[in-house]
């Protein structure tokens, strides 16, 4: 067979087959998609020759960057030497032995055991398994339920989805019992008029403690969260937020699961997002930066405490064929070698971090942008009519998907959630490159300004 070359025929193909994930395929089709043929850095080149600024790294996991021969080499050795084992059934292979334990010296102290899935979806199906077994063998079978948030993205699975707090997920989808969602620590879009950010962080930890009230701690078998919620539109929670979350997670007979697929491997600018905010979870679920979306990989740490239940419990009927794929996990282990030669979470934190943010922060002036929050290497734009008074426009995320298309036009990638823009750049973007982002996502503003004074819906 000889493949098509041009863009038209690949799109035509495209359309043909192929039935893309989160999207109206009927619309995408009549307008074509983008084809993305290769990556250098922070750079993409689609079929026509244009070139973007990936400020997204892929899907929040091309940490490292693209064009890594290192990690290429390395996938490519250990397919040769041993493409596939399993680690089921009384057996195990270097590539997860290695990192197994890589990952036990880089996550915090409590872990010691990792659980290796797929994705970021399987791990959550595994927390789901997990939690709920640890109980079961502290023989409190009764404590099933988790709290989540409304608006949290845990993964896509029919298990992880109901832990997402996604309405429209939960739109299309069988609930499954026992998942509860409380409110999300997202201040511009749900505090009360007046209230400041460290009042409504407070407000809204505190109502974890209250639902676990409600439902009885006996019923309670977790909470989970990520530390900065992503795939929600990059929600930083203001700086009360954590510590009460904490303290409450610490005075109740809970598990608390930090989701750190997006957060873990450096984004906060250390190594993980409970770290930069200062929660000891029980649970840390991993997927993307741990091999840079170089190779499909997720795990879940356990802490010693929940090990040492679950031992005692005999067989744990879970596990997936792929389970540290050795390809995967030598995938990983090239990447984080890269990371802690290159000292890229040091860089985020001391460098690139604060180097990202000072500029991005300039975007807050803009008459279109409400806040522009930046923690890491991961922020947002909240797109408003009217800063002042927090107002929304008439039709939520029309503005957003505007404003996202001026930007591919103008050579970055960002990506909308209902009216907000964000990014979460790869880890290695140069003082020069973060100058240019900046730049386009500017024109960025200031193109739609003009679109929306157009259609009368500002100034
Ligand atoms: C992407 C994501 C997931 C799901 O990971 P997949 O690999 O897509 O299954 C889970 N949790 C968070 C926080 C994510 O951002």
């Amino acid at each position: 067979m000889t493949l098509p070359k041009t863009t038209a025929e690949l799109r035509a193909l495209d359309a043909a087959h192929h039935l893309h994930p989160f999207s109206d395929t009927k619309a995408l089709n009549a307008e074509g998609s983008r084809v993305i043929v290769k990556a250098d850095g922070v750079w993409l080149t689609d079929s026509d020759g244009n070139r973007y600024l990936d400020g997204m790294s892929g899907l929040w996991c091309v940490n490292v960057g693209y064009g890594r021969e290192e990690i290429a080499d390395a996938v490519s050795k250990q397919l040769r030497e041993l493409p596939y084992y399993n680690t089921f059934f009384k057996t195990t292979h270097t590539p997860a032995i290695e990192l197994a334990a890589k990952l036990a010296e880089l996550t915090p102290p409590q872990f010691n055991r990792v659980f290796f899935t797929g994705s970021g979806s399987e791990s959550n199906d595994t927390v789901i398994r997990l939690v709920r077994r640890y109980w079961d063998i502290k023989e409190k079978p009764e404590k099933k339920v988790i709290i989540s948030r409304r608006n949290a993205y845990h993964g896509s699975t029919v298990g992880a989805a109901n832990l997402g707090g996604m309405a429209p997920m939960h739109a299309q989808n069988v609930a499954i019992p026992g998942v509860v969602h409380i409110a999300q620590p997202y201040w511009w879009g749900e505090a009360r008029q007046g209230e400041t950010p460290d009042e409504f962080g407070l407000r809204t930890a505190q109502a974890l403690e209250a639902t676990i009230d409600a439902l009885g701690e006996d019923r309670i078998a977790a909470f989970i969260a990520e530390p900065i919620q992503g795939a929600g539109g990059v929600i930083v929670p203001p700086a009360t937020y954590w510590p009460e979350i904490a303290r409450i997670c610490r005075e109740r007979d809970i598990l608390f699961v930090s989701d750190e697929v997006i957060c873990g491997f450096g984004r906060t600018g250390k190594w993980f997002g409970c770290e930069t905010f200062g929660t000891h979870p029980d649970l840390l679920v991993m997927a993307k930066g741990i091999t840079s979306g170089y190779m499909p990989l997720g795990g879940v740490m356990v802490a010693d405490r929940v090990v040492d239940v679950l031992l005692e419990g005999g067989d744990f009927n879970h596990g997936y064929t792929y389970s540290g794929h050795p390809a995967a996990c030598a995938a990983a282990l090239a990447n984080l070698a890269i990371m802690q030669r290159e000292k890229l979470v040091e860089r985020v934190a001391d460098d690139i971090g604060p180097y990202l943010k000072a500029r991005w922060s300039t975007l807050a002036e803009h008459p279109l942008v409400g806040e522009a929050p930046m923690l890491g290497m991961v922020g947002a734009l909240e797109l408003t009519p009217d800063k002042a008074g927090r107002r929304k426009f008439p039709e939520v995320g029309k503005v957003g998907t505007l404003a996202r298309d001026f930007s591919f036009k103008n050579g970055l990638v960002m990506r909308a959630v209902r009216d907000r823009l964000i990014i979460a750049p790869p880890l290695v973007l140069s003082h020069g490159e973060a100058d240019e982002l900046v730049a386009r996502a500017r024109k960025t503003l200031d193109d739609s300004w003009t679109e929306l004074k157009r259609w009368g819906w500002v100034g």
